[in-house]
């Protein structure tokens, strides 16, 4: 069945696409350089002269693209040091239900599939809280100090009993607010109340509700998104990941995520989470239909927003990984950002955004050796662990699954860097001695140093693929 989203997307002209914002600028490749190596605060056009290596040119020039990355990466030896950092993680993602529709992501399932009387065959899941707590409990034993979860918009999800009876109360709920009561589906999600209280097992730290899931969480009511953000920290909540950013300009969401919030909502709903007190982080989902002056407009947005909250911790920029998805099917996207353009990205984040401290470098989109490379790029974070990772793999990715601890060691001495565990928060830390083997983590609530699992190729999976899964969103 073809969505309207789909029927919308076949119009976009990839090769003339009939954006606005272009990559033109009044400043030079030299003047930014020089601003960028001073440590001046950098402007939007200041940043396109430096993503495009120069506007007076096309293509990338290799020698000004080696020029930006050293910069960058001096200015994260100013601004960190040498530490590489890392998290023991697990992915626990309730449920792959979802209607919105975003044409990069291949995630979700339609929500329909999951209706008790549906009939459809379907690859997706929906947890219970008490199938998510049984997860992150088990996790636990293994060491992990963090549960990151992220969710397709299950119609039957609502903030809390309350909420469900306002959902229902509208004269056509699924047409108005996107809602079908729990009864309708095969398995009930719970609330999300239920989900966080039910993750947020023994100190943990939960990390979870996007801006996306935020407005879901009050959607048809005139709740703020701070007073959803209280409810759910009052539940466990710890920290909200600043995924479903992808780019945030609204001509490019138009095109590839037209059924999500818009810019000004996604900055309220971070807005919201920091005035209940919770850290946030902040992503960029780029190299599919935006252009250069996009990426860094958005970089200009996530700025400005910590300019005035100062709660990001840290800044994710995330590959378009475009296999399987509804881009690539419908043929307006070709191939995802290129190594330069990966490089580029990092870098330029790291010296634009004078003001988030941490810039993570995702070994899940870049894999192994040029996740490395991504560190001596402006990088400072190598993710996490993460026990399970499904999404990434979905769409074509090769590099999910899990990362070891002894991995991790060895490919951070390997460059010469120091090898460090965090916690999600970033505020305690533990510096790795690598002769002092085995490494495991120990700043988890049950962890005691022992490794997590033996090692990628010996683990025990099976059970951690078919429950816990990463949404890149
Ligand atoms: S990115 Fe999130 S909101 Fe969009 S379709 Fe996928 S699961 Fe749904």
């Amino acid at each position: 069945m073809t969505s309207v989203r789909d029927r919308d997307v076949t119009d976009f002209d990839a090769d003339d696409p009939d954006f606005d914002r272009r990559p033109e600028t009044d400043q030079s490749f030299e003047n930014a350089l020089a601003k960028a190596r001073d440590g001046k605060r950098l402007t939007v056009a200041d940043g396109i002269e430096l993503i495009t290596t120069g506007t007076d040119a096309n293509g990338i020039d290799q020698e000004r693209k080696e020029a930006v990355l050293e910069a960058a990466d001096r200015r994260r030896a100013e601004t960190v040091g040498e530490e590489v950092t890392f998290v023991a993680n697990l992915n626990n993602n309730v449920t792959t239900a979802c209607n919105t529709g975003c044409l990069f992501c291949n995630f979700k399932d339609s929500a329909h599939a999951f209706e008790a009387e549906s009939g459809i065959d379907h690859p997706g899941f929906t947890k219970t809280p008490a199938e998510s707590r049984r997860i992150v409990s088990d996790a636990l034993d293994l060491g992990i100090s963090e549960v990151c979860s992220v969710s397709g918009l299950h119609p039957a999800f609502a903030l809390n009993e309350d909420h469900h009876e306002i959902l229902r109360s509208h004269a056509d709920p699924a047409r108005e607010v996107n809602y079908k009561p729990p009864e309708v589906y095969a398995t009930d999600p719970g609330t999300y109340r239920d989900q966080m209280a039910a993750m947020s097992v023994d100190g943990v730290h939960l990390h979870s509700m996007t801006p996306e899931e935020a407005y879901h969480a009050k959607r048809g009511t005139d709740w703020s998104y701070e007073d959803v953000y209280r409810e759910l920290a009052e539940a466990g909540l710890d920290s909200a990941p600043g995924t479903a950013a992808e780019i945030l300009v609204d001509e490019v969401r138009d095109v590839i995520c037209p059924g999500k919030i818009r810019t000004d909502d996604w900055v309220a709903a971070m807005e919201g989470a920091m005035a209940a007190g919770l850290d946030t982080t902040a992503t960029i989902m780029y190299g599919h239909v935006e252009n250069a002056a996009h990426r860094v407009e958005h970089l200009q947005v996530v700025r400005d927003l910590q300019d005035r909250t100062g709660g990001i911790t840290e800044f994710v920029p995330l590959s378009f990984i475009h296999e399987n998805t509804p881009l690539a099917e419908h043929g307006v996207v070709e191939s995802g950002a290129s190594d330069a353009e990966d490089e580029l990205m990092i870098a330029v984040s790291r010296l634009f955004l004078d003001n988030v401290e941490h810039v993570q470098s995702s070994w899940v989109k870049y894999g192994d050796e040029k996740g490395l490379k991504m560190l001596n790029c402006g990088a400072d974070d190598f993710m996490g662990t993460i026990l399970s990772e499904e999404i990434t793999k979905r769409a074509g990715g090769q590099f999910g699954q899990y990362r070891s601890f002894e991995e991790y060691v060895d490919m951070v001495t390997a460059i010469g860097r120091t090898p460090v565990e965090r916690s999600t928060d970033y505020r305690t830390r533990r510096v790795i001695d690598p002769t002092d083997r085995p490494h495991g983590p120990t700043l988890g609530p049950r962890a005691d140093g022992t490794p997590m699992l033996a090692d990628r190729d010996h683990r025990d999976q099976d059970h951690l693929d078919s429950e816990s899964v990463a949404l890149d969103d």
